[in-house]
């Protein structure tokens, strides 16, 4: 079972702009402060193909779901992914893949749960699929994604700045409106 080895389609590094950061840390804060739960939503962007095997997302866009939330458990409704591509087509993003999606553990920490895990693992047939955690209350964010056959690991992350997204061709950053709020 060496297959694993040759091609591995799973992520071995995120860049993530600071435009989507921002947003989902705004989501999150706001979603605490009106209803006291988690909150989440979709990432958005591009995906390449690292020549040594693996992929490297590049999450230029996290847009807000609708979600079943509770203090500690947070559910992304179906009709998130049509708010999403909504969303991006307001703002004339036509070409971004659905990379994966992001929710918060408000005051927690960052990790995966339980329910994370069989969630992430929900997207088996999606092999780039990322599920990032943030808390913005103690500044901390983590992507997660799966890294072998039956593993998920936590995928080192980096910002995608102009320069890095113009080398790239992907959107450069984009000015995030404040959402649906
Ligand atoms: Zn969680």
């Amino acid at each position: 079972m060496a297959a694993d080895d040759v091609a591995s389609p799973f992520p071995i590094a995120v860049l993530l702009s600071p435009e989507a950061q921002d947003a989902m840390c705004r989501y999150a804060v706001e979603a605490y402060q009106r209803r006291g739960t988690e909150w989440g939503g979709l990432l958005w962007g591009q995906l390449f193909a690292h020549p040594r095997g693996g992929v490297v997302p590049a999450i230029v866009y996290a847009t807000n779901g609708a979600c079943d939330a509770t203090p500690t458990r947070c559910d992304i409704l179906p009709q998130s992914w049509e708010l999403g591509r909504q969303e991006l087509a307001t703002r004339g993003q036509h070409h971004l893949i659905n990379l994966g999606d992001f929710h918060s553990h408000p005051k927690l920490g960052v990790f995966m749960s339980h329910d994370d895990i069989r969630s992430i693992w929900s997207y088996a047939d999606v092999p780039h699929w990322l599920s990032l955690v943030l808390d913005p209350w103690s500044e901390d964010f983590g992507t997660f994604a799966r890294c072998g056959a039956r593993e998920v690991c936590r995928v080192p992350t980096w910002g995608l700045d102009e320069g890095v997204a113009r080398a790239l061709g992907v959107p450069a950053p984009l000015m995030t409106a404040v959402g649906a709020f």
